[in-house]
């Protein structure tokens, strides 16, 4: 149960203490993540099959127990790429009984052939991770960076596609930067940030996207003359229209946008002083992103204070491009509602046995149900695995981690949800019950009110399942 706010702010220096017990609330409030977790769960183990028959039922899915925390972890002592955080800890980490593999009834033959792009597009889907300034369509940002003197590659829109694909694709981290350098040249006015957050709606729900977090930095917009504010406003009126627009071609979205502070600036409270303050106006929560390593969450703690203190969502980019004690410090010292990628938890898990061991950050990842904001195809790009087979997403899922799939950047990525599972089938074999348990799953973590969360899942997105799988 989360407590209210008593009116006061903790004292600096008191976050290590308080991030400890803000994430354990988290686990209460991870109701978001856990107490419907528990349902998520329960939804995961109905969409999976346990492999061994002797397998006690609920493990590594059931009501989440709270585990003895590593309290005395810190990530000064973690080696950065070390395969498991906590030593010795490996053998009570598992409850008593190693985690099995679950299994997906699709991936066993019991239902209906592979999935296609088509299915997939019909199919509900959630976009809790996905950058406003990493999607634009091609056209757009030629046609608003003519106006705003910005010069392109190019000013052919397929030419330009195919241009952003190739340079985030190619290994380089200042060809992958020089892509947002020219879509956040195009987001330099009202009306561009209003057409360009009015686009992300309509193409989320063209794609069969029922709910979609836009994240984005405001204060990357300010370059011709927009206000904070102003810029937020602009964002609240395109995913408005965008909302209304989508209901008139007969499809039902809800949108939002999270307000992001980028981490290789100079740390301060005013982004997440503005999410607060348009926190029942669009805005649903905060996220800090950018240069991962060298620049840890805890930079920022006192916005994620004042955050907690305001009972604010918020998301972490944690777990991308540095490994556990980027989470670490994500979750126990932070208190991050959800992580942003995340996949690199991978690296406190032992994988080679069998069964898998969990590093005690493993285990309190996925027993608080803290949700895994992954996507597949940015996750490549920057380095997890050379090809998606390799990719640790399935073995996140099958270890009951509570796995949500992904675009981050569909233009970089050249993506869209539906492309990102059909990947994941292609790899995977994940079939329409590994579709929808993750979709399901993050609808349960998006940041929007409990009751409205439910009413999709039981209004949108179990229907439209159950007749797909009846179909
Ligand atoms: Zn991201």
């Amino acid at each position: 149960m989360r407590r209210p706010g008593n009116g006061t702010v903790p004292p600096p220096g008191s976050c290590a203490i308080r991030g400890l017990g803000d994430g354990l609330d988290g686990l209460g409030d991870g109701d978001t993540a856990a107490g419907e977790g528990d349902g998520e769960g329960a939804a995961l183990l109905g969409a999976a099959v346990v492999e061994a028959a002797a397998e006690p039922e609920g493990v590594g899915v059931g009501p989440a127990p709270v585990q003895p925390v590593a309290r005395a972890n810190p990530p000064a002592v973690v080696p950065a790429m070390s395969a498991r955080l906590v030593s010795g800890a490996i053998e009570t980490a598992c409850h008593g009984s190693g985690p099995r593999l679950l299994r997906s009834p699709t991936a066993a033959g019991t239902l209906r052939a592979m999935l296609t792009l088509d299915d997939l597009r019909a199919l509900p889907k959630v976009a809790l991770h996905d950058h406003l300034d990493g999607g634009l369509r091609p056209q757009t940002v030629i046609d608003h960076c003519a106006a705003n003197g910005h010069t392109l590659p190019t000013t052919d829109p397929d030419a330009l596609r195919r241009w952003f694909f190739d340079a985030a694709d190619s290994g380089s981290l200042v060809r992958y930067l020089e892509t947002f350098a020219h879509t956040v040249a195009a987001m330099q006015t009202a009306e561009q940030l209003e057409r360009v957050a009015h686009e992300f709606v309509v193409d989320q729900a063209e794609d069969g996207v029922v709910y979609a977090e836009a994240r984005w930095a405001p204060a990357q917009h300010l370059a011709m003359g927009l206000t904070l504010d102003r810029a937020v406003e602009a964002v609240r009126d395109g995913l408005a229209s965008g909302m209304r627009a989508a209901a008139e071609a007969g499809h039902t979205i809800v949108a939002q946008q999270i307000v992001t502070s980028l981490r290789q600036d100079d740390p301060t409270v005013e982004i997440a002083q503005l999410a607060i303050d348009h926190r029942d106006d669009s805005v649903c929560g905060f996220d800090i992103a950018g240069a991962e390593d060298g620049f840890p969450p805890s930079r920022f703690e006192d916005a994620f204070r004042l955050l907690k203190h305001d009972n604010m969502f918020f998301t972490i980019h944690a777990g991308e491009a540095f490994g556990p004690p980027s989470i670490w410090e994500a979750v126990q010292l932070c208190g991050a509602n959800r992580l942003g990628h995340g996949v690199r938890i991978v690296e406190d898990l032992g994988i080679d046995g069998d069964p898998v061991e969990f590093g005690r950050l493993a285990a309190y990842v996925r027993d608080a149900r803290i949700p895994l904001e992954v996507a597949p195809s940015s996750n490549l790009q920057t380095g997890i695995a050379a090809e998606m087979k390799d990719h640790p997403i399935d073995l996140l899922l099958r270890l009951g981690f509570n796995v949500t799939v992904n675009c981050d950047n569909r233009l970089m990525s050249d993506t869209t949800m539906s492309r990102e599972y059909l990947k994941l089938v292609e790899a995977f074999g994940w079939g329409i019950d590994d579709v929808r348990a993750t979709t399901v799953g993050a609808m349960r973590a998006a940041f929007l009110p409990h009751d409205q969360r439910e009413a999709i899942i039981a209004d949108i997105v179990e229907p439209a399942y159950a007749a797909a799988r009846s179909a």
